[in-house]
């Protein structure tokens, strides 16, 4: 891709500089497949990381028009399988993530942060949330705020005075992973959460069973947008750097089935470079999600939602 730029790094999650070599793996949405992207293991905490890894600056080009469209949720004529899912399972997805929030924070104040193309707070400005969003890709942030209307910021660093001790909530959904410090991002975004307030963090797990037997081909991975890939000890030990704690986790019921689909979708496309629909393959996607699900009891969730609260110092 023209104007990629890399930079080597340490740890992302612990700080450490000793890694070894994980796997390669490639960009799902730039054909053909070429593995030139490296995941490497922290030897202090286990967390995966991709070193070298794009720059900041650069992040734009990993969102193409034509493959990250933020009209999608909002088109009726869908063309393939998986857009037709997505769009039968989204209002779902959404109505989940509202309810877990009303659960425990009732309706007030939300901050979004990477909040995409604003369709989870429109749902949340219909139930009554003074909301606002953060979005850092250029397209997203347009779609969000002259489309749909919505404040966005375009940087967390743009969070002024004015909402200091403001929100009663702030979700990160699978968002968090795409920003190059996660524990700065941690710190800045603390002060502006109410001391009663929740913080939601819905991230890929690498200890899944469905990541086991897809590996490079994981869905989840979704490199190089997402830079690093966590469990959830190695999460506890992120947040311990920090003045959050965990106060709940629990697993993501429809990232099972997101997942294992998406990744036989391409492990397909890898391996049978043309446009061969299996339904055995898929089948067996339902089978590993299943499988996963039921592994999954133990604590482990293809994706994992942890609330987090501020520690009480
Ligand atoms: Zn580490």
């Amino acid at each position: 891709m023209a104007g990629e730029r890399f930079e080597a790094v340490d740890c992302p999650v612990c700080g450490t500089k000793e890694a070894t070599f994980f796997l390669k793996t490639f960009d799902r949405y730039v054909f053909p497949y070429e593995k030139k992207y490296r995941l490497e293991k922290c030897r202090n905490c286990g967390a995966l990381y991709v070193n070298p890894r794009p720059v900041l600056e650069n992040q734009d080009h990993y969102y193409p028009i034509d493959i990250h469209n933020p009209f999608l949720e909002f088109e009726a004529n869908h063309q393939d399988f998986f857009q037709k899912l997505y769009a039968f399972v989204h209002p779902y997805a959404i109505s989940w993530k509202r309810k877990q929030l009303e659960k425990i924070a009732g309706v007030g104040r939300i901050l979004d942060v990477e909040c995409g193309n604003g369709d989870f707070l429109y749902a949340m400005r219909r139930h009554l949330w003074e909301v606002m969003g953060v979005e850092r890709i250029q397209k997203y942030a347009n779609f969000a705020h002259r489309t749909l209307g919505l404040p966005v910021l375009r940087s967390i660093e743009d969070l002024s005075g004015a909402t200091i001790d403001y929100f009663d909530a702030i979700t990160f959904w699978h968002s968090f992973s795409r920003f190059h410090d996660p524990v700065t991002v941690l710190e800045k975004i603390y002060g502006h959460l109410k001391a009663e307030g929740f913080l939601f963090i819905a991230i890929p797990n690498t200890r899944s069973l469905d990541f086991y037997f897809y590996r490079e081909d994981w869905a989840a991975l979704d490199i190089p947008r997402r830079l690093f890939h966590i469990t959830p000890a190695q999460m506890q030990k992120l947040v311990r750097r920090t003045g959050w704690k965990i106060i709940n986790q629990k697993q993501i019921g429809l990232d099972y089935f997101y997942n294992a689909l998406l990744s036989e979708k391409i492990r397909m496309a890898r391996i049978l470079p043309s446009r061969f629909f299996s339904p055995v393959r898929y089948f067996r996607g339902f089978l590993v999600a299943w499988l996963s699900r039921i592994v999954g009891i133990t604590g482990n969730g293809s994706g994992m939602l942890y609330i987090l609260q501020k520690r009480k110092l």
